[in-house]
């Protein structure tokens, strides 16, 4: 008798079973002995009636019996046959055929077909014990497994929603600044071993952001960033980079991207914006500053360039793309 049995009759009772047998006599004697395992016990008479109960409960509950226990000679549906259609349908339920049967060809089939255990009728209590016993740590020990593997799967997602939340902007839903810095600071180590030495950045400012904000209000305001990310991240290749530098500025790198690539960039970029619709305002541009990188830049250098560059498309009267390629020469 095993020695957790006590546990192992608590743990029967949270578990389905389907039993069938057509033999009165016998259904009534293996009830009053399964009723000792488990409390929640389905039967039926024939095989035709067990299989209907068995998709019945897989329909209702999403989930299979956890054991099947079947007779094998019964009207309709033979137990053979019974096995073979729910192994088709369910090849991992755990099947307990008990049977008069000692034919050695049906117990081959019953192998081949994947039936777990196979008892003797009449059956003898303690073997029914032991296989019940062995039958019901099998089931516990394979729950509990997809359990750990269920709580498993819902750390790695959750820290993959913590991972994205980390480098996401809150409002736009692009990166962050947090984000951009760490691509910028890679980006420059990686610029050391790669023989492609070409790295653009450039900023975007709305232009007269303010002025929609106290006309049309904050939240009218944060409706347009959102909608203006969206749209600078259709207009942009899959390999650049988008991040929220900060309040109503956006910043794009662009790996392997010269000036003059990066120019045609922000001039596309520039034109998409001016001839889009946002919310509540029919016009909206943005000015973008430009910069490449260059020998012997640091990233300070390079920030410093999109910057002034910015601030020249500003003086120039906005809606516009520049660029200043040396920080010595202002
Ligand atoms: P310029 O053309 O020179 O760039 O003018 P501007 O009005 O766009 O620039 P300014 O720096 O004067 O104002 C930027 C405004 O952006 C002020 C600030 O309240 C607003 N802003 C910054 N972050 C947010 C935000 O998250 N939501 C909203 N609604 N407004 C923001
Ligand atoms: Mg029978
Ligand atoms: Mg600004
Ligand atoms: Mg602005």
């Amino acid at each position: 008798m095993p020695n957790n049995l006590k546990e192992l009759i608590n743990y029967g009772q949270t578990l389905n079973v389907l039993f069938i047998e057509d033999n009165e006599e016998v259904r009534i004697q293996l009830e009053k002995l399964l009723k000792n395992f488990f409390s929640n016990i389905d039967m039926e008479e024939n095989g035709l009636d067990g299989y209907e109960r068995y998709i019945d409960f897989k329909n209702k509950n999403d989930r299979s019996y956890d054991l099947v226990i079947t007779d094998l000679s019964m009207p309709k549906m033979d137990g053979v046959d019974l096995c073979k259609q729910i192994m088709k349908d369910n090849p991992n339920q755990l099947i307990l055929v008990i049977s008069a049967h000692t034919e050695s060809k049906k117990l081959i089939e019953l192998i081949d077909i994947g039936i777990y255990k196979f008892l003797q009728k009449p059956v003898d209590y303690n073997n029914l014990l032991n296989s019940l016993s062995l039958i019901i740590s099998k089931i516990k020990r394979e729950k509990s497994y997809v359990k750990l593997e269920t709580e498993v799967k819902n750390i790695k997602d959750h820290n993959e929603k913590l991972n994205e939340l980390v480098i996401t902007d809150k409002l736009t839903s692009i990166y962050n600044r947090r984000f951009i810095d760490n691509i910028l600071n890679q980006r420059f180590s990686d610029l050391e071993s790669n023989s492609n030495k070409e790295l653009s950045i450039i900023f975007i400012d709305i232009d007269d952001f303010k002025l929609i904000n106290d006309f049309h209000g904050h939240l009218i305001g944060d409706q347009i960033l959102v909608e203006f990310s969206q749209k600078l991240k259709s207009l942009i290749r899959a390999n650049d980079i988008l991040g929220r530098w900060g309040g109503e500025e956006f910043i794009i790198i662009s790996d392997r991207t010269n000036l003059e690539s990066a120019k045609s960039i922000a001039e596309k970029l520039r034109k998409g914006i001016e001839n889009s619709t946002f919310t509540k305002v029919d016009k909206l541009t943005a000015s973008f500053g430009i910069a490449s990188y260059e020998e012997k830049d640091c990233i300070h250098n390079l920030i410093q360039k999109a910057d002034y560059s910015l601030y020249k498309a500003k003086e120039e009267g906005k809606n516009k793309v520049c660029f200043i390629d040396n920080l010595n020469k202002l």
